[in-house]
């Protein structure tokens, strides 16, 4: 399934948090060692979303994002244009495609809107049935026909239907890994969500760790590097950051 990551903290380039580490998401698309499924590698697409370092002129808005349906190992935009893009905040993703799920940009997490990123590790069994009982009041053709027609984009319309009501971000995740578990056994739910100040991740049947230092916070399906400060996280758990905190609860 896909790997994905998130960081908070010091202005870096988008390409450095891509890129960066002997085990960096840019190979976890090709050598992840903890899939934890059937798939072997992440070539099905991929996408990143940051918000920019604030000028002195203008506050900072976001996110901005980047999708392509190709392979990142392809894409020249990560060793180009990437490089000169700089972000305090930054939700990266590499994509295996559901097996039946298309392959196309608009499928790439993370997915965007209205300041929020989202992105998704991981599948819903019984999907779309599942997730419509989650949420009865929103037709399944209507989330098919604004997203893409796979399980993470509808998720994401669903999720971002409930922050707009003013859901808060740690109590929605929370209850949509949970319900989500109860109604369709056998889901892997790994979300990651921000608005750029800060992330919320959960864990559940993937992988996922964290490392916190000076310069921020990195969250990522697994460490980038063998730096000792990464922490797994056990499964079932919500981790919500800060670029100067990190919480760990059960869910
Ligand atoms: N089910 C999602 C998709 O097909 C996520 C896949 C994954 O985590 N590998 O896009």
């Amino acid at each position: 399934m896909c790997r994905h990551l998130a960081y908070l903290g010091a202005p870096r380039s988008v390409s450095h948090a891509l890129t960066d580490g002997t085990h960096s998401l840019f190979e976890q698309s090709w050598a992840p060692t903890d899939m934890r499924c059937d798939a072997v590698m992440n070539a099905d697409g991929w996408g990143v979303a940051w918000w920019p370092q604030a000028s002195s002129a203008h506050a900072a808005a976001g996110p901005d994002a980047y999708r392509d349906e190709h392979p990142i190992w392809s894409d020249p935009a990560v060793r180009h244009t990437l490089t000169h893009v700089r972000a305090t905040a930054i939700v990266a993703a590499v994509r295996s495609a559901t097996v039946g799920m298309p392959i196309s940009a608009q499928a790439c997490a993370p997915f965007t809107d209205d300041g929020w990123a989202f992105s998704h590790n991981g599948v819903i069994a019984g999907w779309p049935q599942t997730l419509a009982r989650l949420a009865p009041d929103v037709p399944v053709t209507e989330w098919m026909r604004t997203s893409a027609p796979t399980d993470s984009a509808t998720l994401w319309t669903y999720v971002r239907h409930e922050l707009a009501a003013g859901a808060d971000p740690a109590t929605l995740l929370s209850r949509v890994v949970t319900e989500l578990c109860a109604q369709a056994p056998g889901s892997r739910l790994n979300l990651l969500l921000s608005d750029g100040d800060s992330v919320l991740a959960t864990t559940c049947g993937h992988s996922l760790s964290v490392r916190h230092d000076a310069d921020g916070v990195l969250i990522a399906s697994e460490p980038t590097d063998g730096d000792p400060r990464w922490q797994p996280i056990d499964d079932h758990h919500l981790v919500v950051a800060t670029s100067a905190r990190v919480e760990i609860t059960a869910l």
